[in-house]
This record gives structure tokens, C-alpha cells and sequence, in this order.
């Protein structure tokens, strides 16, 4: 396999979490459908994203129906894998909610920073020599920090919020980017309950937060160097996202590695 030219958060999360899952994905390149949790964030995201985008540009919102169709047409154009207990009209229904929450509740105080891309705007930084650089797209780079929008099937907690490496990660290649040594940091949740609410909470992405994730950075990176070199990618079927539902690679996992992987039944 050809060195890596940079990598994501998510590649290096996806790594720690199972190393098996990230050769599927990044060394062997098989793409997969999305399954519905994940399918309910990216549709919910092309409604945010439209609506911001046209505020950068315009200074007003769009219509709430241009969001709302946009994230219904994203069921249209997308494969998603779904399991026989698992309703498509229910997933698209949640995902039109959590659109039109986001929209009545938190698109109208999001003011994207002027001057600049703002939204999914696009970072490849070395932050380590030797180490591929790191590939970032921001949701929101707004007047008041960082916002990074997704949904959930459960509210976040301070220690959810403190020890995510998106957030440190993020928040350091910013205060790079700015020369500043502090940056706010706010996660706006769409939150999956019976009835569906928006939770956003925020924390400052210091120096010590910095300082953390570069020495993790550098330990995961040296971790798939090792693995790249010995071709071991063990699977960790330990892993609480490990499952027939959470791992579009179960299959090819059970042909290369053996055993059973667990249907699960968890919720994200
Ligand atoms: S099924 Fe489990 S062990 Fe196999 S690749 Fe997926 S997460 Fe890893």
C-alpha cells in the first residue's frame, strides 16, 4: 500500500477502535452503503448545510420547505442499508424533525464568521513532521467559535464533550490557523428521543487539549505505520460498536477473520 498524504479524525478514531475496519475502509477502499443512524445525520446535514450556506451568502435563511426538501431528497439519491426491523419512513421522518429543529432553533443565532469558507470549510495541515497531514472539514467556523453539527440517539455529557478528539483536534489546527490559544468549541446535537430536541454545548479547546492530541495523533499515526508494515490489522469485536448494525464490514470481517459478529442492537 502506497504511504498515506494525510488523514482524517475519523480515519485515526476509526483505527483505535478496529484496526480490521479501518484496512476495510482505507487500505482495501470498499465503500458501503450507510446504515440509518448514519443516513439520518448525512440527510439532516444536506438541509443544515444548504441553509447556512445561503446565509454566508446572503445574510438571511432560506425557506424552512427548501430545507426540508433538501434533506427529503437526500433519501432519494443516497443507498442506505437497512435492517428488516428498520423503517425508512420513520428515519426520514426523524431526519425532516431534526431538520426543521435545527432550523427553527439553532440556524437563526449561527452567525458564520465572515471573510472566509466558513461552512465545511476545508484544513490540510502538517501538525507533526513525519506524520501525514491531517485532512479537516469544519461544519461552522462562526463568530463565536467552532459548531459542529450531527445527530445522536443520546445527549451528550460534559466528559463526552471534554474528551472528544474531534474537538481537540479541530480546535488546535484553528488556533494554528488564527495564532490564538484558546478557542470555543460547540457541539449542536439533534438528539433522537420520542420527542426529538436540539442540545448544544460548548467548551473552549485549550493549550493542555492541544498539547494532548498531538502526542495522540503521533502515537495512533505510529500504531498504522506498524500496522501498514507488518499487514496485521487485527479486528476488536470487544469494541461497543462493533456489530452486524454498527459495521457495514461485518461480512467481509467474518470471511477474513472468522467467526460471528453480533447483529447488536445498539443505538447512536
Ligand atoms: S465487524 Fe467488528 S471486528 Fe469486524 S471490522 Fe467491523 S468493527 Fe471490526
Amino acid at each position: 500500500m502506497p504511504p498515506l498524504k494525510h488523514i482524517s479524525v475519523s480515519s485515526l478514531r476509526t483505527f483505535q477502535r478496529c484496526a480490521a475496519q479501518w484496512e476495510f475502509s482505507y487500505c482495501d477502499g470498499w465503500k458501503k452503503p450507510a446504515n440509518l443512524n448514519f443516513a439520518i445525520g448525512l440527510a439532516v446535514d444536506a438541509g443544515v448545510n444548504l441553509a447556512l450556506r445561503e446565509k454566508r451568502d446572503t445574510g438571511k435563511l432560506p425557506e424552512r420547505e427548501k430545507i426540508i426538501a433538501e434533506t427529503e431528497s437526500w433519501w432519494q439519491s443516497n443507498e442506505v442499508e437497512l435492517w428488516p426491523d428498520e423503517s425508512r419512513k420513520d428515519a426520514v421522518a426523524m431526519s425532516i424533525t431534526l431538520a426543521a429543529i435545527m432550523y427553527d432553533e439553532l440556524l437563526p443565532h449561527i452567525k458564520p464568521a465572515p471573510g472566509r469558507q466558513s461552512i465545511q470549510e476545508k484544513f490540510l495541515v502538517e501538525l507533526i513532521p513525519g506524520v501525514p497531514s491531517i485532512l479537516a472539514f469544519m461544519d461552522v467556523i462562526a463568530e463565536d467559535g467552532i459548531h459542529d453539527i450531527k445527530t445522536s440517539a443520546t445527549r451528550y455529557n460534559e466528559k463526552k464533550v471534554a474528551h472528544d478528539l474531534q474537538r481537540q483536534v479541530y480546535g488546535l489546527i484553528y488556533m494554528l490557523e488564527t495564532d490564538t490559544k484558546e478557542v470555543q468549541f460547540t457541539f449542536d446535537v439533534g438528539v433522537k428521543l420520542k420527542k426529538p430536541v436540539l442540545q448544544s454545548i460548548s467548551m473552549p479547546v485549550t493549550e493542555a487539549d492541544a498539547e494532548y492530541v498531538l502526542g495522540w495523533i503521533e502515537k495512533t499515526f505510529g500504531q498504522i505505520a506498524s500496522s501498514m508494515k507488518s499487514g496485521h490489522f487485527p479486528p476488536n469485536r470487544e469494541s461497543f460498536l462493533c456489530s452486524r448494525r454498527n459495521c457495514q464490514y461485518w461480512r467481509e470481517c467474518e470471511k477474513r477473520h472468522g467467526g460471528v459478529v453480533h447483529e447488536g442492537s445498539e443505538k447512536r
